[in-house]
């Protein structure tokens, strides 16, 4: 885990409150040299840097540059996460898939040269808060060691990949080794998706194909995934002297029409929405605008 500054980055005209942080979520790979499965605590620690992305918000990913059963895969993991973040978490995030009528993504998915023990790694970039705004993977289907088309266990490695990169954008962080003297690592087998993998596809068997209550018992913990509502935030408690008043924040859905006579007819429209997430009345963060489709107004009488 490494975080940087990355520096300023447009955003409207709220650019300053927008203090990205570059952050690197890795997945290594553990040596492999038997199998056995050391029992643990083995769920994932939050991360202190990115809290994750907006509770009950649409996140539109890229895998385009994947090909065949990574593309798949990849696919699959986003469909795994939406399922747990709508079924089992209170974080409400979904994953769609960008088409040609939705917004550009904000998470992409590629194919890349990833340095040292790392089968795939993650830049993910959030606003002061915490509060994700985009995540590009790129994963190593270069380097045999790490995923090779030629042994066992590639039929399930990206999927098991992604749904851990996805883990990082929801606020997860690695899973410490828990002994590394022991074969893959000592880690409870298949526990958590914050697991490390274990050697060529994860052949040790370290890492789950689905998200585990464990991943889901701590996005629970998540603060900015508290409640089960999308409700708006509360009155705050009392001002103890020195520190100022907690800041009131919560989510607005902010929705936006584009009259378009000339090539919708008149009185048509094309309607869009967004999320603004606003802290004592200033915008902090702002998802992409999600198009909701051609609407058109009763005719006047
Ligand atoms: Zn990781």
């Amino acid at each position: 885990m490494r975080t940087s500054n990355r520096g300023m980055s447009a955003h409207g005209g709220k650019a300053l409150f927008v203090l990205p942080l570059f952050v690197v979520g890795l997945i290594a790979i553990m040596e492999f040299t038997r199998l056995n499965t050391v029992a643990s605590s083995g769920c994932p620690p939050l991360n202190s840097n990115v809290k994750g992305w907006p509770k009950n918000t649409t996140i539109y990913f890229d895998v385009s540059d994947l090909i065949g059963t990574q593309q798949t895969q990849a696919r699959s993991a986003f469909q795994k996460w939406t399922d747990a973040n709508t079924n089992n978490n209170t974080s409400g995030v979904r994953f769609v898939e960008k088409g040609p009528n939705t917004p550009a993504a904000t998470f992409t998915v590629k194919r890349g040269h990833v340095a040292g023990s790392n089968a795939a790694q993650s830049d993910i970039t959030t606003n002061a808060n915490g509060i994700v705004t985009g995540a590009i993977v790129n994963i190593d289907v270069y380097d045999f060691a790490k995923t090779n088309p030629g042994q066992s266990g590639y039929d399930n490695i990206f999927l098991k990949i992604m749904l851990h990169e996805i883990g990082h954008t929801m606020g997860l962080d690695d899973i410490p080794i828990p002994n590394p003297n022991s074969s893959c690592g000592g880690y409870s087998s298949g526990k958590s998706v914050m697991n490390a993998a274990c050697g060529v596809n994860d052949n040790g068997g370290n890492l789950p194909t689905k998200v585990k209550d464990c991943d889901n018992n701590t996005v629970k913990t998540n603060s900015i995934y508290a409640g089960s509502g999308g409700g708006s935030g509360g009155t705050g408690g009392g001002d103890t002297g020195g520190g100022g008043n907690p800041p009131q924040c919560n989510y607005q859905t902010v929705y936006t029409s584009v009259y378009d006579p000339a090539e919708l007819g008149e009185g048509c429209y094309r309607k869009y929405h967004r999320v603004d997430y606003v802290c004592n009345g200033v915008v902090q963060w702002s998802s992409a605008e999600t198009y909701d489709g051609i609407f058109c107004d009763p005719p006047l009488q």
